[in-house]
């Protein structure tokens, strides 16, 4: 069924199954038109443990997030597993984005890094792209999934103080300003983020009918 959202329909408390703070924002942002969910994170949960992330795929790890947290939860979940692949550096940060520089790192840390092993690479080898996969989940278990890419450049310095992670670096292709210089409202029109979230809004009324 396709209905449209209004007021007569149920609303859904959806839980987007992370606590980082600006994946949060952006999912809230891009999801407020959408007035079927009541939307909570897992900062309103916080005796909830996450599963530790042991798939292979951004895939991979998005459904595990999403099933357990539903699971775990007794409500609608939504995951993303997210992170920059730079494919001179073998896809390096890849899956291992948000603890490149190791378990406890810092973003600043990743960042420094990651510059560091893009020394060597030539103008051209300077080529990335953000990955996001998304998975919604039931109690009863996976509902869907899908992913989207944002193709750009990595610069050899920082620049801007929004975004987060890697955007100080990201320039997208098009674009002049990092992903830390833009508008947020801009970064949630254009992102990995926003095109896996495209692929699944379309459906996502008809999944939880
Ligand atoms: P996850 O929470 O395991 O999915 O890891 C996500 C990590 O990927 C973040 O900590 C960032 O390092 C990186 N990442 C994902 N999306 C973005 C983004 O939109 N901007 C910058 N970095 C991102």
């Amino acid at each position: 069924m396709n209905r449209k959202i209004g007021s007569s329909s149920p609303r859904i408390e959806l839980v987007i199954a992370s606590t980082n703070v600006h994946k949060i924002r952006e999912f809230k942002a891009m999801l407020k038109s959408n007035l079927r969910f009541d939307l909570r994170s897992l900062l309103d949960f916080p005796d909830y443990v996450p599963p530790p992330e042991t798939g292979s795929s951004f895939e991979e790890i998005a459904k595990l997030k999403a099933t357990h947290a539903a699971n775990a939860l007794n409500r609608w979940a939504l995951a993303d597993d997210s992170g920059l692949v730079v494919p001179a550096l073998d896809g390096a940060p890849g899956i291992f984005s948000a603890r490149f520089a190791g378990n406890d790192a810092t973003d600043a840390d990743n960042r420094k890094k990651l510059l560091d092993m893009m020394q060597h690479l030539l103008e051209e080898d300077r080529n990335a792209y953000y990955m996001c996969c998304i998975a919604v989940a039931s109690p009863a278990g996976l509902k869907k999934s899908a992913c989207g890419t944002c193709e750009g450049t990595l610069l050899a310095h920082e620049k801007g103080g929004g975004g987060f992670g890697y955007d100080p670096l990201f320039i997208k292709n098009g674009y002049s300003k990092t992903f830390a210089e833009i508008e947020e409202a801009t970064k949630n029109r254009i992102s990995h983020r926003r095109k896996a979230l495209d692929k699944m809004i379309g459906t996502l009324d008809s999944i939880i009918d």
